[in-house]
């Protein structure tokens, strides 16, 4: 869990990251935050593209920059929204393989939550590294 003061914070980086979104095609724009264990956080924002399956999802950016720059273990994921929309399936996924215990927070743009809770409850019966076969190469 956090501190109410360090969610504030998280909402005010994801909110800053948000307006950098590159959205002219959704036009949904979307920004996280997510807070490393040492401390550090990585913020994101959507792509878009114009060959549309090309985009990519606030929360995958901010976890794949994390993860980029070394970092592979989490504490808590701030996503605002216009709507306060939640995160979608594949960056629930994605979220799995790094952090099955984040803690997430889903807001809209004036700050009020809109939900907050583990991944796990987003993600239940997670497909996981455990799911495949052991030493078989490859
Ligand atoms: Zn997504």
């Amino acid at each position: 869990m956090l501190t109410e003061d360090e969610r504030r914070l998280l909402f005010v980086q994801a909110l800053q990251a948000r307006e950098r979104a590159y959205a002219p095609y959704s036009g949904y724009r979307v920004g996280a935050a997510l807070l490393t264990e040492t401390g550090q956080v990585f913020t994101g924002a959507n792509v878009e593209n114009a060959v549309y399956p090309l985009g990519l999802c606030a929360e995958r950016v901010a976890l794949f920059k994390a993860v980029s720059e070394g970092q592979r273990r989490f504490r808590a994921l701030v996503v605002v929204t216009e709507n306060g929309g939640m995160p979608c399936g594949a960056c629930r996924q994605a979220l799995w393989e790094f952090a099955p215990d984040l803690w997430i927070w889903v807001l809209d743009v004036s700050g009020q939550v809109h939900w907050q809770g583990a991944l796990r409850d987003l993600l239940p019966h997670a497909f996981g590294v455990q799911d495949l076969p052991a030493d078989e190469g490859g």
